[in-house]
């Protein structure tokens, strides 16, 4: 009797749980996007990272968030990020359906394109965060450093070359994806040389940069140990 009593509080705290964290979940509206700073929105991609790592993923119902999103999307965030299956937007900052909008191109590079949408994600649908999100163990790097030559990979990595020669080593380290520490440091500074082409690159966006209206910054995805660390 009394462990049926006990087992019946422990379902009741579970669901408790679960209702709460379903509560948490916000679909974003016209009047949700527009009381979001550009802060916030690197706060909120924050803390579903961090719920991404602690295993503490919102309980959404994602059917629910096709309804309300079907007739109009609200996005608070456009993410840059690698096309490497390992860093999966939604999963790794914890979003749902219309919360952001992704740009994914190898080596997290901007060309005319995605600098298009970039500018179509901020200045017509509202986006308040620009994030470019590299990794480790990143092949268009490695391919970069190798000076790979490859149909149409080619002209991609061309971008990626000026941060290969930019990144400085002391003479005796071997500048190919043989060496690791390399590699990672010009992953960092390709992440870098983005957020800098995008402001050169993009009149509108910089504008929109300079007065505040939106945020341009990164991350360094750890493809090994899940984690993200943000500039
Ligand atoms: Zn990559």
């Amino acid at each position: 009797m009394k462990l049926k009593h006990l087992s019946l509080l422990i379902i009741l705290f579970l669901s408790l749980q679960v209702s709460s964290l379903s509560s948490q979940v916000v679909t974003q509206t016209k009047e949700t996007q527009s009381k979001i700073t550009p802060q916030t929105a690197l706060q909120m991609l924050k803390d579903g990272h961090q719920r991404f790592l602690e295993g503490k993923m919102l309980q959404r119902d994602l059917l629910q968030q096709v309804k309300i999103t079907g007739s109009g999307q609200y996005p608070f965030a456009i993410i840059l990020d690698c096309i490497d299956s390992r860093s999966s937007t939604e999963l790794i900052f914890d979003q749902g359906i219309g919360d952001v909008f992704n740009a994914r191109i190898a080596g997290n590079i901007v060309n005319e394109d995605i600098l298009g949408s970039m500018e179509y994600s901020c200045k017509v649908a509202g986006a308040k965060l620009i994030l470019v999100v590299g990794h480790s163990h990143c092949g268009a790097i490695k391919g970069a450093c190798d000076d790979v030559k490859l149909g149409n990979l080619t002209a991609l990595l061309t971008k990626i070359k000026p941060v290969v020669e930019s990144v400085h080593t002391d003479g005796k380290e071997e500048r190919t994806s043989k060496n690791h520490e390399f590699v990672e440091h010009v992953a960092e500074a390709n992440v870098l040389n983005t957020i800098e082409q995008i402001k050169l690159q993009s009149a509108i966006l910089k504008e929109m940069s300079d007065k505040g209206e939106i945020l341009i910054t990164g991350a360094m995805y750890d493809v090994e140990t899940g984690e993200l660390v943000f500039e």
